[in-house]
């Protein structure tokens, strides 16, 4: 690996880790992320926690090939259990996942008190953002930023949230299409949601085309659809 190999969306959550950062990268298949930022001495120490042992093999391969193993360590466990109280991590970054599987992880991890040093999470759902917003409401974490960004036809989101007494309210439109995004309303945003939309068309048609009574659940896929639209009109 070199320093040009991250793809976008890695560089995009690697961008929001600061430097001198005690990472811990959660499903770190292949460990490109820790392995990058050590080469870069962006952190100063950094996990690549993985639960399957392929990928975890990988991570250690890529360790020793990047040869960052005085600050980089592959760990093999589920979610957060890799982290010990004296690792001192401040920073986790949990990308390609559900956004339930990332909720689920950081609930079992709060559980078990591994997220009390950590001041930043960096999460990349690749879909579920809506269920990832309200745990991280839920459990008084504040969204200090989103992003969203298309790479090889792909569109992403990038929430990154901090511990914080003080949270704003948050509507059933900001958990679905997320505070900071509908305020913005880039172009890669309003592309998602119409893609979103021609999803809800395609399964309207297939409801009204049903023999059963659909009729409750034809109403909330048109509900949706009108609020989508109203979203990015
Ligand atoms: N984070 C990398 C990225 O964004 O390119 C790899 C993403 S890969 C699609 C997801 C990885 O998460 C897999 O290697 C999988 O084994 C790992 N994973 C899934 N559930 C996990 C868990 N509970 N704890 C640790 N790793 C997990």
């Amino acid at each position: 690996m070199n320093d040009n190999q991250l793809s976008k969306r890695l560089e995009t959550a690697a961008s929001y880790i600061k430097k001198g950062a005690r990472l811990a990268d959660i499903g770190s298949d292949h460990a490109y992320l820790p392995c990058h930022l050590a080469q870069k001495e962006q952190v100063s120490f950094a996990i690549a926690g993985e639960v399957v042992i392929g990928p975890y093999a990988s991570a250690k391969k890529q360790i020793k090939e990047s040869n960052v193993q005085a600050v980089v360590e592959a760990r093999l466990g589920d979610g957060l259990a890799v982290i010990e109280k004296s690792d001192a991590i401040d920073t986790i970054t949990i990308c390609g996942m559900g956004g339930d599987l990332i909720a689920r992880i950081l609930d079992a991890g709060k559980e078990d008190n591994r997220l009390e040093t950590v001041e930043r999470l960096i999460l990349q759902p690749n879909n579920g953002e809506k269920k990832l917003r309200q745990w991280l409401f839920d459990n008084n974490y504040g969204i200090i930023s989103e992003e969203i960004l298309k790479e090889n036809d792909k569109i992403y989101e990038i929430i990154v949230a901090e511990p914080s007494d003080d949270i704003s309210a948050y509507t059933e439109d900001d958990f679905t299409f997320g505070k900071q995004l509908r305020q913005e309303k880039g172009p890669v945003f309003v592309e998602k949601w119409q893609r979103e939309y021609d999803k809800y068309t395609y399964i309207l048609n297939s409801l009204n085309e049903s023999q059963r009574d659909v009729s409750e659940k034809k109403k909330t896929v048109e509900a949706f659809m009108t609020k989508i639209q109203e979203e990015i009109a």
